[in-house]
């Protein structure tokens, strides 16, 4: 399996003004396969700066390489969530081209989907068979939803099957990952110290492996976070550490956002954290406030099971930026273009819970 798109959930529909600055901002921007971060937008962004009242001006709406569409609107969310506290607030992230990052050292990054090598060459070349048959219909835009749907959920399982046929061990897990193209954004652990020191439980949606993430966790980070937990396909080894089975049910990139946490473990387990994370899932659900990490317009659904009162939506615009801003800017409160570090999400997260 590769990084796989998400479909569009929102159709855009904007004032002119807003489309002006848009036009604006495109006229001005640098290439988008840069690296480097852009320059300051505020000096890019007359009409934007202008728009912001000084009592809507947040530090997420000042940072350098972000697009807030509605200052105003989202200085709102900022205080309800802030008025609400810490116990009231959780955070949902995707993990691929969110908590890490696009680009390693000069090329495309590897996802958690693209790493594996199970350690038998018939059998990759199998999965990239798969890959490329399946990939075409998933960023097909004129195959109906549902249709779409069971062919990603056979791509899934079949996937998988090849997985344990081809008898993927554990270590060949841990080598993939130790060998992957694959790095966290910079500040993306300040982001987790800071809500470990709160108590707020951070839940990762991946349509990818478990098991292969919090591999990458454990090697990349070097350290567990006890209020993480990861959403995804998990995996059943043998004693011998052979892949057996999968738990549960499929988790595809159609519908990671129907899944109900009972398939959520904690990254402690793995790691013989003696402490465990008590905050079960009825607690979550009545975490009310809701700070949503993601890259795709899609992963705005990972909040869809929760019935929240406030929602403030990240989003990692990471290439064709040219295209999709102006849908970004649209569903996301907040856009950070080109690869940008976690810092932002940090100084909002700090005026969230101070
Ligand atoms: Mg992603």
């Amino acid at each position: 399996m590769r990084p796989m798109t998400s479909p569009p959930l929102l159709s855009p529909s904007s004032s002119s003004s807003r489309l002006l600055l848009l036009r604006l901002l495109l006229s001005r921007r640098r290439s988008p396969a840069s690296r480097s971060p852009p320059p300051p937008l505020r000096r890019r962004l007359p009409l934007l700066a202008a728009s912001m009242s000084s009592s809507s001006s947040t530090a997420a709406t000042r940072n350098p390489g972000s697009v807030v569409a509605d200052a105003d609107g989202l200085a709102r969310k900022v205080a309800a969530i802030r008025a609400a506290g810490p116990a009231k607030l959780q955070v949902i992230a995707d993990f691929d081209g969110t908590l890490t990052r696009y680009w390693y050292d000069g090329s495309r990054g590897q996802s958690s989907h693209g790493l594996l090598r199970q350690g038998n060459e018939e059998y990759d070349a199998k999965r990239e068979e798969l890959f490329e048959h399946y990939h075409p219909i998933e960023i097909c835009p004129d195959i109906p939803l549902p249709e779409k749907a069971k062919l990603m959920e056979e791509w899934w399982e079949k996937t998988h099957a090849l997985l344990i046929e081809g008898g993927l061990t554990y270590e060949a897990i841990r080598q993939s990952v130790a060998d992957a193209k694959i790095t966290f954004r910079d500040g993306v652990v300040k982001l987790f110290e800071f809500l470990e020191e709160r108590d707020i439980p951070v839940l990762v949606f991946s349509a990818g492996l478990a098991d292969i993430i919090e591999e990458v966790f454990r090697q990349k980070l070097h350290r567990s976070f006890k209020n993480i937990k990861v959403v995804s396909n998990r995996m059943v080894f043998n004693e011998e550490g052979r892949l057996v089975s999968f738990k549960g049910k499929t988790i595809h990139v159609l519908n990671k956002n129907e899944h109900a946490l009972d398939m959520a473990a904690p990254v402690h387990d793995n790691l013989g954290d003696p402490n465990g994370y008590t905050d079960d899932y009825s607690l979550v659900k009545k975490r009310t406030n809701v700070l949503l990490l993601g890259d795709h317009i899609g992963d705005l659904g990972m909040s869809d099971g929760l019935n929240y009162e406030n929602r403030i939506a990240v989003g990692f615009l990471n290439n064709n930026i040219e295209k999709s801003l102006k849908d970004y800017s649209e569903a996301f409160d907040i856009v950070y273009l080109n690869d940008a570090p976690m810092v932002g999400v940090v100084e909002l997260v700090s005026e969230l819970c101070p």
